[in-house]
């Protein structure tokens, strides 16, 4: 490759995207290194739900709030179709009902609202479940489907900027104005290493610092139940997950039901998020298992476990399963997410929780401003 470029992004998932655009926005040559052949990782495995409420107070969540916003941007002009909108909070336990209540009264209950039973039902009647007590909904929430979104906005990227992008390609090692790869050097005056979960070919010592794990998680596609989602569906598990809801005092008494009633569920840390493509199909998970190196096996006690909670949730028994598969990414317990900079033109940007296709559209334009030294967007 003789060309060189000002920027070179190592990974072509959405977080190397991201920085890709941000750069690319700005007049710089960019070129996206990948070593595979097309998107394979967590970018491509998610649900594609891009979500604000529930995000962690503060950074995360105003990460969030920038991103979601882009997104409705970038699909726009990379014809990436957005197959949902807003967040549909199930709660059927009266302590799950004062973690929303205690929500709304937050900041980051600005555009959320609290439905009652008869306000939901009346919305939506084929999720009348027995237990339903009330529904927090929010219309800030989108959902693309990534499989499809990831690949378009690569080709949007290469297309309308001229974005290169070299794929089959492994980087080998990162030192600007050099980088060496599996397929001959390439010449750029920096570089962002967004390697997803991989933390072991590049800058092995500095992501060490971290104590970064993987996380493995099961998913489900689920046949067209015959009726449209009123929103993304989550339900009571969510909230003693997602920061934003479980750092709130009144979660404490609704972890402590929950432990005494869905403890096995707790255990294999499943909640469930259900969300609905194109097609009507539903894309239905997640479980969550962690070590250093995540084995491939689906166990299908926990896939049940899943199915149990939309069935609670829901109301309604799973429609037949079309597809399963797992995802992995990287994991810390400390924080979501790390920018480091192993030198002075190189960053390694890693997201440590399953939040990148939330916050990632705005961490790329952080990390590329801060690079190039120019001010924040
Ligand atoms: C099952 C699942 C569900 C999720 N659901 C959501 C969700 O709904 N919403 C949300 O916001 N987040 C979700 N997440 C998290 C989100 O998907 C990730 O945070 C995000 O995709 C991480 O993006 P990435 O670009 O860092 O990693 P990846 O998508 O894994 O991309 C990293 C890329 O780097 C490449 N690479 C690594 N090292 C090298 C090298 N040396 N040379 C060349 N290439 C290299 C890899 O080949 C890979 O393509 C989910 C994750 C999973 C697994």
């Amino acid at each position: 490759m003789n060309k060189s470029f000002d920027l070179a992004v190592v990974g072509a998932g959405i977080i190397g995207l991201s920085c890709a655009r941000a750069a690319a926005l700005q007049g710089l040559r960019v070129v996206v290194i990948d070593r595979d052949a097309r998107s394979n990782g967590a970018s491509v495995r998610n649900f594609g739900f891009v979500s604000v409420t529930g995000q962690e107070r503060g950074t995360a969540w105003t990460r969030a709030r920038l991103t979601c916003t882009i997104w409705e941007e970038v699909a726009r002009q990379a014809g990436v179709t957005i197959t949902q909108r807003g967040l549909w909070m199930m709660a059927r336990r009266p302590e799950a009902v004062s973690v929303l209540e205690a929500f709304v009264r937050t900041e980051m209950g600005e555009g959320c609202r609290i439905l009652s039973r008869a306000a939901a039902t009346s919305r939506c009647r084929e999720l009348a479940g027995a237990d339903l007590q009330a529904v927090l909904e929010s219309s800030i929430e989108l959902r693309v489907e990534s499989r499809e979104a990831v690949p378009k906005i690569a080709a949007w990227l290469a297309e309308r900027y001229g974005v290169v992008f070299l794929p089959q390609t492994a980087v080998l090692s990162v030192e600007p104005p050099r980088l060496e790869t599996s397929r001959g050097v390439v010449n750029a005056g920096a570089a962002v290493v967004c390697p997803g979960d991989d933390v072991a070919s590049l800058f092995p010592e500095q992501i060490a610092k971290y104590n970064v794990t993987r996380c493995k998680l099961q998913m489900l596609r689920l046949a067209d139940p015959g009726f449209r989602l009123p929103g993304v569906l989550m339900s009571d598990l969510g909230l003693v997950r997602y920061a934003g809801f479980s750092a709130l005092p009144e979660a404490a008494a609704l972890r402590e039901r929950l432990a005494a009633e869905q403890g096995r569920h707790l255990q294999h840390g499943i909640h469930l998020i259900a969300v609905q493509s194109s097609d009507g199909t539903l894309v239905v998970g997640d479980s969550h298992h962690y070590a250093q190196t995540a084995d491939f096996f689906a166990d299908e006690r926990v896939d049940r476990l899943i199915l149990d909670e939309f069935a609670a949730a829901t109301g309604r028994p799973p429609s037949a399963v079309r597809e399963r598969w797992m995802g992995t990414y990287a994991s810390c317990t400390d924080r979501s997410m790390f920018i480091d900079a192993p030198a002075r033109n190189v960053r390694i940007v890693m997201i440590t929780s399953g939040s990148g296709a939330s916050t990632g559209f705005a961490i790329g334009e952080e990390v590329v401003a801060e690079l190039f030294g120019w001010s924040a967007a």
